[in-house]
């Protein structure tokens, strides 16, 4: 993940390599390459402009005669830099409510199924867990998530001949009710790109179930698209979080460092893998110095 941009990076605070301080020439040079790093890596190119015009600035501004070398002193401010371009910390998501209703949404293909199993997984030593299958039009997605279910010893409620995915859910809140079960997680339908029917239906979902959770789960390796898709969903369905997936892909960076600037929402788990243990709660300074190698 991310070796190229870390490569790139790499190679713009070479030029800094024996430099004694800081001089408006090296650090013009050094931030056109870090632009050009970022913008490579599929990062919006407004987005990289902004965060290496504050670097630029932040590095002049720096007092010179301090102890650390001009490339230290680059590499904390793109650092943090990085970690602020990203949300600055973590952010937990919400289990307000008993029970506590989490909507999942997404496009198809993004990894929405599999990452309601392994949320599931990650909830299921705190939270007394029920799975909703509410991809109605994708009978195998309801097969997914029954044998995900089984698989984390976690409850999945489903109604195969029911093509409303409202009802379903309200019946599954139901269910959940009476069989004490304190968090419900609702996989929702997705389609291959986004569609009116779609969108009504799971804004539908969100304003009829008032989840205290929405999240948005988008595959990291479509870069940009990932970054679109996301201000799309989030113009009507207002989200409160991101999950990137497939971040043990080949994936460019890109959607990870633009998400947050673009669509002000903050990314809070990344999944890296198929594995129900490949999840991890999205840590942006943890991130930046990923990213800085
Ligand atoms: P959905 O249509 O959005 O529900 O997507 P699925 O959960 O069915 O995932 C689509 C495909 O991506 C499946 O083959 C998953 O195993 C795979 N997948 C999901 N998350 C990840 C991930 O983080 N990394 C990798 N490599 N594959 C993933």
């Amino acid at each position: 993940m991310f070796d190229n941009l870390s490569g790139k990076l790499d190679k713009a605070f070479k030029n800094l390599k024996g430099q004694g301080q800081i001089s408006e020439i090296n650090v013009a040079t050094t931030v056109k390459e870090i632009r050009r790093a970022l913008i490579d890596a599929d990062v919006n190119f407004k987005v990289a402009k902004n965060v290496t015009d504050t670097i630029k600035e932040k590095a002049l501004g720096q007092d010179v005669l301090t102890a650390v070398s001009p490339g230290q002193l680059l590499t904390k401010i793109v650092s943090d830099e990085l970690t602020l371009l990203m949300g600055g910390s973590k952010e937990d998501i919400n289990l307000k409510g008993e029970p506590n209703i989490i909507l999942i949404s997404g496009l198809q293909g993004s990894g929405k199924t599999t990452f309601t199993g392994k949320l599931a997984n990650h909830l299921k030593s705190q939270r007394n867990i029920l799975l909703v299958a509410c991809d109605i039009y994708r009978p195998a997605a309801i097969d997914q998530l029954k044998v995900l279910g089984e698989q984390i010893g976690v409850d999945v409620y489903a109604e195969p001949e029911n093509k409303d995915a409202l009802k379903i859910a309200k019946n599954a809140i139901k269910y959940a009710k009476e069989n004490n079960k304190k968090t419900i997680i609702v996989d929702t339908a997705g389609r291959l790109a986004v569609d009116e029917q779609m969108m009504q239906e799971i804004e539908s979902l969100k304003k009829n179930l008032n989840p205290a959770e929405t999240l948005f789960v988008v595959d990291a390796m479509t870069g940009q698209d990932a970054v679109n898709t996301a201000k799309t969903f989030n113009e009507r369905l207002n989200f409160d979080g991101v999950v990137l997936t497939k971040m043990d892909g080949d994936t460019r960076g890109g959607a990870a460092l633009s998400i947050r600037t673009v669509v002000d929402k903050p990314i809070k788990f990344i999944s890296h893998g198929e594995k129900m243990e490949a999840l991890d709660i999205f840590h942006p300074e943890r991130m930046a110095s990923r990213i800085l190698g």
